[in-house]
C-alpha cells in the first residue's frame, strides 16, 4: 500500500449540485432542453439567409446559446466529476450516462446554429464580424469560419459519416483492439509472465540493464509478429486521409491540423527546423548520462535508466507548502487563487479504491470554479502533478472574466499556465536540495520529460510527413516505414545513442499516427512556448508578470498567435523558439556541474 499522507482531502461538490438524486440536476436538463427547442424555432434558417436577422438579434442569439451550454455544464461537471471520484457506484455510472446522452440530444438541436453559420456569404460574415455589436463575439465567429472552404455539402457529409464507421474509424478500431490484446511473454526472477503493452513499456525505467534489454526485444519481437496487419492499418488510414485531402481541398496533409490548432503552418515549420537544429543538446546529455552509468555508449533501452536516488517520501502538506511558496514567489496573485483549492476543497488528492487513477483538472465554464483529481502517492512526482494541475486551475481561475465561448483555449496554449507552474515549483525544490544525487535525479527526470515532449514528438512528426509523402508514390510496406522510422530517429539519436535491429517497429504501436494524424507537434508547441516563456520570466523579471497574468485571463478570447503578441512574442521568429532552448541548456550545464562534483 503507497503512503497515503493525503487520506481525507477530498473534494466538496456541493456547490455543483448536493446529490446524485438533486431533483435540480433532472430540472436543468429539462430547462435546458425547452430553451434549444425554442432556440431552435426562433433561429433555424434564419441564420443561413440572414435577411432580416439584426445584428443584435445574432447577439441575443449567442448568449441565448451560451447560457444554454453555461446551464449543460454544471450539470455535465458534477455528473463527471461523481463518476470519476468513485467509479464504481452504480447510480453514479447511470447518472453519467443519462447525462451524457440527454447532453448530446440538447447539443444536436443547437448543431445547426453552427452549421448555418458557415453557410453564409463572406461578405456578410464580414460585415457581421467587424459589427461592433458583435465585438465579444468577433473571434469565435471567425475562427468557425476557417472549416468553410472544406466542409462538404450537407448530404456528402452525412455519407462520409456513416461510411466512416465502417471506413476508417473501424481501422483506428482495429488498430486499439490489437493493441489492447498484445501480450508479451517475459522471465522476471524465474517466473514467466505475461504482460500487455503498457506494463512491458514500464520496465524500460527498471534500473536493472538486462531486464531492460530483454523487454525491449521482447517489445519488439512481439510487434514484428503483428507487422502485417498494423502496417495494412497505417497505409489504408494515410491513403484515406491523403483521399480526404484531394475532397475536401487541403493543399497538404497537416493543414487541418494547423486549422483546429488555430496556429498557421508556417509557424509550425519555423518551431520544427528550431527544434532539429537543437537535437545536438540531447545528444549532449545522452553522452553524460552513459558515463554516469558507466557505459561507453547507451543503446536505446538505457534511455530512461534511473540515475542515483529517489528523494524522501513528500507528504501532501509539505507539497501544498512548497507549491504556494512557489508560486507566491512569481506573483502573490497565484499564491491566492492556488490557496482557495485547498482551502475550499477543490481537489480530490486521496488515494481510494474506485476512484479514478491519473491526474486531471475540470474548468467547466466561468461561472464554475475549477476542480483537480489526483492521486497523492507522497512522491516527488506527484509534488510536480499537483503543481501542474494547479496551474490548469490558475488558468481556468484567471480566465473567467471570459464568456463561455471565449473561455477554452485551443490545445496549444492548453499547458501555458500548467507547465509554467510546474517549472517554478521544479526550480523551487531543486534549490531547497542539499544532496547533490537527489539534485541530479531531479533534474535528470525534468530533462528526460523534456526531451520525450520536445525531441521525441518533433520525431514523430518528421516520420508522419515522410511516411504521407512516401504514400503518395507507392503502398507502405514493413520494410519502407522501418526505414523512415530509423531515418527521422538517426538525425535525432545520431552515434549517441545506440538503436537495436528490432527498432525498425518502433513506429507501430503510437495511438496519435492512427487516431489524430499529426497530432503531436502540439505537445512541441506547448512545451517549448512555455519554456520560452519561462525564459522570459527569468531575463525580464516582475515586469513579465502582469503581461503573463493578462494572456491567462484573455483565456481563447482570440488565436495563439495574437494573444502572445502583447507579450513581444513573434511565433514566425525562430529566436522565439531557440529561447526555450537557452532553458534547456540552462537545466543541462546544471546537470554537468553536479555530474562533476561526484
Ligand atoms: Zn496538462
Amino acid at each position: 500500500m503507497p503512503a497515503n499522507s493525503a487520506e481525507g482531502i477530498r473534494w466538496n461538490l456541493n456547490d455543483l449540485f448536493s446529490s446524485h438524486d438533486d431533483p435540480r440536476i433532472d430540472q436543468t436538463l429539462n430547462d435546458c432542453r425547452a430553451r434549444a427547442e425554442a432556440f431552435s424555432r426562433q433561429f433555424r434558417d434564419r441564420i443561413e439567409n440572414l435577411a432580416g436577422l439584426t445584428p443584435e438579434q445574432l447577439l441575443q442569439g449567442l448568449q441565448e446559446l451560451e447560457s444554454i451550454y453555461e446551464a449543460l455544464s454544471r450539470v455535465g461537471c458534477y455528473s463527471g466529476l461523481l463518476y470519476a471520484a468513485d467509479t464504481a457506484r452504480p447510480e453514479y455510472q447511470d447518472l453519467e450516462q443519462r447525462v451524457e446522452q440527454r447532453s448530446t440530444e440538447i447539443r444536436n438541436l443547437l448543431l445547426f446554429f453552427e452549421l448555418e453559420w458557415l453557410k453564409v456569404e463572406d461578405a456578410v460574415a464580414e460585415r457581421l464580424i467587424h459589427d461592433p455589436a458583435l465585438k465579444l463575439y468577433s473571434h469565435y465567429l471567425k475562427s468557425l469560419r476557417r472549416f468553410r472552404p472544406h466542409t462538404l455539402t450537407e448530404p456528402e457529409e452525412k455519407i462520409l459519416n456513416e461510411k466512416d464507421n465502417t471506413g476508417r474509424n473501424a481501422f483506428g478500431r482495429l488498430f486499439s483492439e490489437i493493441s489492447s490484446s498484445l501480450t508479451f511473454a517475459l522471465e522476471r526472477d524465474g517466473k514467466k509472465q505475461d504482460l500487455n503493452l503498457s506494463q512491458i513499456l514500464s520496465l524500460l525505467h527498471e534500473p536493472d540493464r538486462n531486464l531492460r534489454q530483454r523487454a525491449m526485444e521482447t517489445l519488439y519481437d512481439g510487434l514484428s509478429r503483428h507487422g502485417q496487419v498494423l502496417t495494412f492499418v497505417y497505409d489504408a488510414l494515410i491513403q484515406d486521409h491523403l483521399t480526404m485531402d484531394r475532397l475536401r481541398h487541403y493543399p497538404n496533409p497537416m493543414l487541418q491540423r494547423h486549422l483546429f490548432n488555430e496556429i498557421d503552418g508556417a509557424a509550425v515549420d519555423t518551431m520544427m527546423q528550431v527544434v532539429e537544429s537543437n537535437y545536438g543538446l540531447g545528444r549532449d546529455y545522452f553522452r553524460l548520462k552513459a558515463k554516469l552509468l558507466g557505459l561507453s555508449r547507451l543503446v536505446l533501452y538505457d534511455q530512461y535508466a534511473p540515475m542515483a536516488q529517489e528523494v524522501t517520501p513528500f507528504p501532501y502538506e509539505q507539497a501544498r507548502q512548497a507549491i504556494l511558496e512557489a508560486l507566491g514567489a512569481f506573483t502573490p496573485a497565484f499564491r491566492e487563487i492556488a490557496s482557495e483549492f485547498f482551502a475550499d476543497n477543490w481537489i480530490d488528492a486521496e488515494i481510494r479504491q474506485g476512484k479514478r487513477g491519473g491526474a486531471f483538472c475540470a474548468s467547466p465554464s466561468p461561472q464554475l470554479h475549477p476542480y483537480i483529481l489526483c492521486n497523492y502517492t507522497d512522491n516527488l512526482r506527484d509534488v510536480m502533478t499537483v503543481a501542474h494541475e494547479l496551474g490548469h486551475g490558475l488558468h481556468g481561475c484567471l480566465s473567467r472574466k471570459q464568456s463561455y465561448l471565449n473561455y477554452d483555449t485551443p490545445l496549444t496554449t492548453a499547458e501555458t499556465a500548467s507547465v509554467f507552474g510546474e517549472m517554478l515549483v521544479f526550480d523551487y525544490l531543486v534549490a531547497r536540495q542539499t544532496d547533490p544525487e537527489v539534485q541530479i535525479a531531479l533534474l535528470a527526470g525534468k530533462l528526460e520529460d523534456i526531451f520525450a515532449t520536445v525531441f521525441r514528438q518533433n520525431v514523430l512528426t518528421r516520420f508522419e510527413a515522410a511516411a504521407f509523402a512516401a504514400r503518395k508514390e507507392k503502398r507502405l510496406t514493413p520494410e519502407l516505414l522501418g526505414t523512415l522510422w530509423i531515418e527521422a530517429n538517426s538525425k535525432y539519436y545520431g552515434d549517441a545513442v545506440e538503436m537495436p535491429e528490432g527498432y525498425r517497429w518502433g513506429w507501430s504501436y503510437i495511438p496519435h499516427f492512427i487516431h489524430s494524424r499529426f497530432y503531436c507537434y502540439s505537445y512541441v508547441f506547448g512545451q517549448l512556448l512555455v519554456l520560452a516563456l519561462y525564459r522570459m520570466y527569468r531575463e525580464e523579471g516582475q515586469s513579465f508578470v502582469a503581461k503573463y497574468l493578462a494572456l491567462l485571463e484573455a483565456g481563447g478570447s482570440d488565436s495563439p498567435e495574437a494573444l502572445l503578441k502583447p507579450l513581444g512574442i513573434n511565433i514566425h521568429d525562430p529566436n522565439f523558439w531557440q529561447k526555450g532552448f537557452q532553458e534547456i541548456g540552462r537545466l543541462i550545464k546544471r546537470f554537468e556541474g553536479l555530474v562533476a562534483k561526484i
